[in-house]
């Protein structure tokens, strides 16, 4: 299970370097593309001519590249119909192994039947990187709690141009009895690459936020040294629509489009 959250853990990294890579690589690689193109027409001078048609072909393989990047990148991205309670117990398993005996662990499912527009695997790595972040803050041991919560969006993220409020949420709680955080790392926990672990990547929480914002989600933290940690998701509760499940995944959006 261990080397399964690693994998896991590492695939999430790639698609995100790979969404900003490709993005930046097809900036770069269209105009090479077209000036190929219009020097692969150039009558007087076969030479250039030549030359021309080498840069088309390569930009074009480039380009071709960077479009199964972009998909590699968005694979995970489809809507689909998630269940509370498949995603709580997947992830039960996978933290099976990862739990040491000093820690509890409890996932509370209020209603298992609850379903709603997501992504299973997307939403399962973003609450595995959670556990995992609260399973290294008790090196002593302590509680693990996992719970969930039918609610509203608290008010701090209401925003005028938008009627979110009236929208149902469900809340993911991550909680641990951990060695919580001062207010300088709470300033920079969403830093990318930000990270207090000698071997830590500081993408987790990074790759927590994009997913639960492709969600039309937001997150929320609560914690002070000493007192443990508590992550808290809210997820907008929104039906699966009939036409995202022919693979139109323009109801989660990424950024690297
Ligand atoms: P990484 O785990 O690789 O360091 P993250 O982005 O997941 O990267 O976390 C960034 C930093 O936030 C961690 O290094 C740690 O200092 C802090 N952090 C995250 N979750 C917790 C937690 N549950 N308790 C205490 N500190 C945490």
């Amino acid at each position: 299970a261990e080397a399964e959250l690693v994998r896991a853990q590492r695939f999430e990294s790639l698609a995100m370097l790979a969404g900003g890579l490709s993005h930046d690589l097809r900036n770069l690689l269209q105009p090479l593309l077209l000036a190929g193109e219009s020097l692969q027409d150039y009558q007087d001078d076969p030479r250039l001519a030549r030359l021309g048609k080498l840069v088309r072909d390569c930009g074009k393989r480039g380009l071709d590249m960077v479009q199964s990047m972009l998909s590699f990148a968005r694979g995970a991205r489809r809507a689909e119909q998630v269940r509370l309670g498949g995603l709580l117990d997947a992830l039960k398993l996978l933290l099976q192994g990862s739990v040491p005996r000093t820690i509890s662990l409890d996932v509370v499912v209020d209603d298992p039947e609850l379903s709603f527009s997501g992504n299973h695997t997307e939403l399962q790595q973003c609450l595995l990187n959670l556990c995992l972040n609260a399973i290294q803050a008790m090196p002593g041991g302590g509680r693990l709690t996992v719970e969930s919560a039918q609610t509203s969006l608290p008010a701090e993220f209401f925003r005028d141009d938008e009627n979110r409020e009236e929208c149902p949420y469900l809340r993911l709680s991550v909680i641990d009895t951990g060695d919580g955080m001062d207010s300088e790392v709470l300033a920079r926990l969403y830093e990318p690459f930000f990270t207090t672990k000698e071997s830590g990547t500081g993408l987790g929480l990074v790759s927590c936020q994009r997913i639960i914002a492709s969600h039309g989600g937001v997150m929320r933290v609560e914690s002070s040294p000493g007192s443990g940690t508590s992550f808290h998701l809210y997820i907008p509760l929104t039906e699966l629509e009939e036409t995202t499940e022919q693979g139109d995944d323009s109801s989660l959006q990424g950024e690297a489009e």
